[in-house]
């Protein structure tokens, strides 16, 4: 990291109160359409192009389905996009243990489809609905920034600047702003941002992340879980489309400032580990690869930072909350920051008479109040996506007792509704219209005759909330089926090789009636012969 650029460059005393935002992913995007209705200047610079062609899929949760609607993308991408409607939970053999028509849940609960589409596709859609699309620069990457105390000088790659009050780091998560600004804050108080607060950002799952034509055998419109010990796959089928995610556990987790990347020969690597092992009753990862459009082996950071703004520099997104893909809600979780801080700005600019500036001191309160309104949510969206991540993967005998025994006892109604109050308390854009749908059965929380205290900020935390009693009822069910499955593994001598208590219970389920092949090979605990290039 480059030491700061003398900071004795002054700023053009006729500039207009202007927010530079870095990074046009769905945080920056949202920015720009928010910003240009409430008339405030802004720049959004994208280091490369708006919507490459990366990635896998994105789904839309209520949460951020109302934010994209109230800036006016909700229409264009209902048109796109068909809805997701069941979730199939399967073992490692392919059959389902547990199914039920989620989505339509969901969309009960909140009012909004679980659309599902390309993730290069969903940026397109809501960067052509941009009144002026003049205000997003491409190819222009932020390396410095001065902040001063009349406002920040956005220094980019190809060696021009950007002016403004503040700068928001929407840069995703090797985020350049980040950096710049722990940089600037140990620079003005030595050791404020701790090694171990910069090391917090941690990796212990991979991913092969893809796209594929979608094959028959594993139904439409819906999300496939496949469980297995160690290992889980993600799969949602549309129409024309089919998106993956298998994730492995990491022998060893990585942290700032290694990063993990993998080549394709070692995707390659990776798939052909699983390629035979059953996504469904009828199909094996194999075919789907066999189809697949593009793929990458990616890692998947998990960590909220602890410190979300300096001076006049401040982070929404990935950049400062990260969490896996399981749950579907880290786009959605960026939409929302991305919210708060637009009706911060907002409101500041309101009251700033022609030709004024806020002072730094004024910009720290309101990123301050952003970091305290949106670290409880934040937090709830965090725990419940490591739950996710960890029961689908069936991470340790808790984690396996939680997904194969808890899951199919209680349904997913009490998941529905934890979720479906998780997004009812999401923030809207204060000055735009909202729409209330009226078929909604959860009331959003900022609506006029909402009755508060049903809800629970911690919605999955067993034994708290709402759904105490069948998640009560589910933790002593799950105690006795461990009872039930410690001492049938210690009983059953034959299966001593197997590597973990998750491994062991899923023989004796797969003993017990399912008819699989080569079940050695199937072993999902075993991790394919690849390791990563610790990048800095
Ligand atoms: C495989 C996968 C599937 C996912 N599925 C879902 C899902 O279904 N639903 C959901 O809600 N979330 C999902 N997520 C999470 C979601 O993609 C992220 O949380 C979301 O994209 C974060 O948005 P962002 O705007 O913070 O950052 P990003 O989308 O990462 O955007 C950051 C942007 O900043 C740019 N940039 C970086 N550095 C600089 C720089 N120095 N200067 C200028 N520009 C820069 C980048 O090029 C990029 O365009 C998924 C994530 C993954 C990995």
């Amino acid at each position: 990291m480059a030491t700061p650029t003398s900071s004795t460059e002054s700023l053009s005393p006729t500039r207009p109160f202007r927010v530079i935002i870095a990074g046009a992913g769905a945080a920056g995007l949202c920015f720009s359409h928010a910003l240009q209705r409430a008339g405030i200047d802004h720049v959004v610079l994208e280091k490369g192009v708006v919507a490459p062609d990366w990635g896998a899929s994105i789904s839309l949760w209520g949460n951020g389905a109302r934010i994209l609607s109230q800036i006016g993308c909700m229409d264009a991408l209902e048109a796109e996009a068909p809805p997701l409607r069941m979730l199939h939970v399967r073992g490692p053999d392919g059959k389902v243990f547990c199914e039920e028509p989620f989505f339509d849940m969901m969309l009960e609960r909140n009012g909004f489809e679980c659309l599902t589409m390309e993730r290069k596709h969903f940026l397109r859609i809501v960067h052509e609905q941009i009144p002026d699309k003049s205000f997003i620069k491409t190819g222009k990457r932020v390396v410095d920034v001065i902040d001063n105390d009349d406002g920040v000088i956005v220094k980019l790659q190809d060696g021009t600047q950007e002016e403004g009050d503040m700068l928001i780091g929407c840069d995703g998560v090797h985020s350049t702003v980040r950096e710049l600004m722990w940089r600037d804050a140990n620079l003005a108080q030595p050791d404020y941002i701790t090694t171990q607060e910069k090391r917090s950002m941690v990796t212990t799952y991979r991913s092969l992340v893809g796209v594929a034509k979608t094959v028959p055998g594993i139904g439409l419109q819906c999300m496939n879980w496949v469980c297995h010990s160690g290992l889980s796959f993600l799969i949602l089928v549309q129409p024309d489309k089919t998106y993956f995610f298998v994730n492995w556990k990491m022998p060893q987790k990585m942290r700032w400032p290694s990063k993990a990347k993998w080549s394709n020969e070692e995707a390659e690597r990776a798939a052909a580990s699983v390629v035979e092992l059953p996504i469904s009753d009828s199909t094996v990862f194999g075919e789907l690869w066999k189809h697949k459009i593009r793929a990458h082996l990616i890692g998947l950071e998990e960590g909220i930072f602890e410190h979300w703004h300096h001076g006049r520099m401040a982070l929404a997104g990935d950049s400062v909350h990260k969490m896996t893909p399981n749950f579907a809600l880290g786009a959605m979780c960026a939409l929302e920051s991305a919210t708060v801080l637009i009706n911060g700005i907002h409101d500041m600019h309101s009251t700033l008479g022609p030709g004024q500036h806020p002072t730094k001191s004024q910009i720290s309160r309101m990123f301050q109040r952003y970091q305290e309104e949106r670290m409880p949510r934040i937090k709830a969206a965090f725990d419940a996506t490591a739950l996710i991540t960890r029961m689908h993967a069936c991470d340790g005998p808790y984690h396996w007792f939680a997904m194969r025994c808890v899951f199919p006892a209680t349904g997913m109604k009490p998941y529905a509704d934890a979720l479906g109050h998780l997004c009812s308390g999401a923030p809207k854009i204060k000055f735009l219209p909202v729409e209330y749908k009226k078929s909604a059965t959860i009331k959003w929380q900022d609506e006029p005759d909402h009755v508060p205290g049903k809800e629970s900020m911690r919605p999955f935390k067993w034994g708290k909330g709402r759904n105490d009693f069948a998640m009560d009822f589910a933790s002593i069910l799950s105690f006795i089926f461990l009872v039930f499955f410690v001492c049938g593994s210690v009983l059953d001598r034959s299966l001593s090789n197997s590597s973990s208590l998750g491994g062991l219970a899923d023989d004796l389920l797969l003993r017990r009636g399912a008819q699989v092949r080569n079940t050695t090979s199937f072993r999902s605990g075993s991790q394919p012969n690849f390791s990563p290039i610790a990048g800095v």
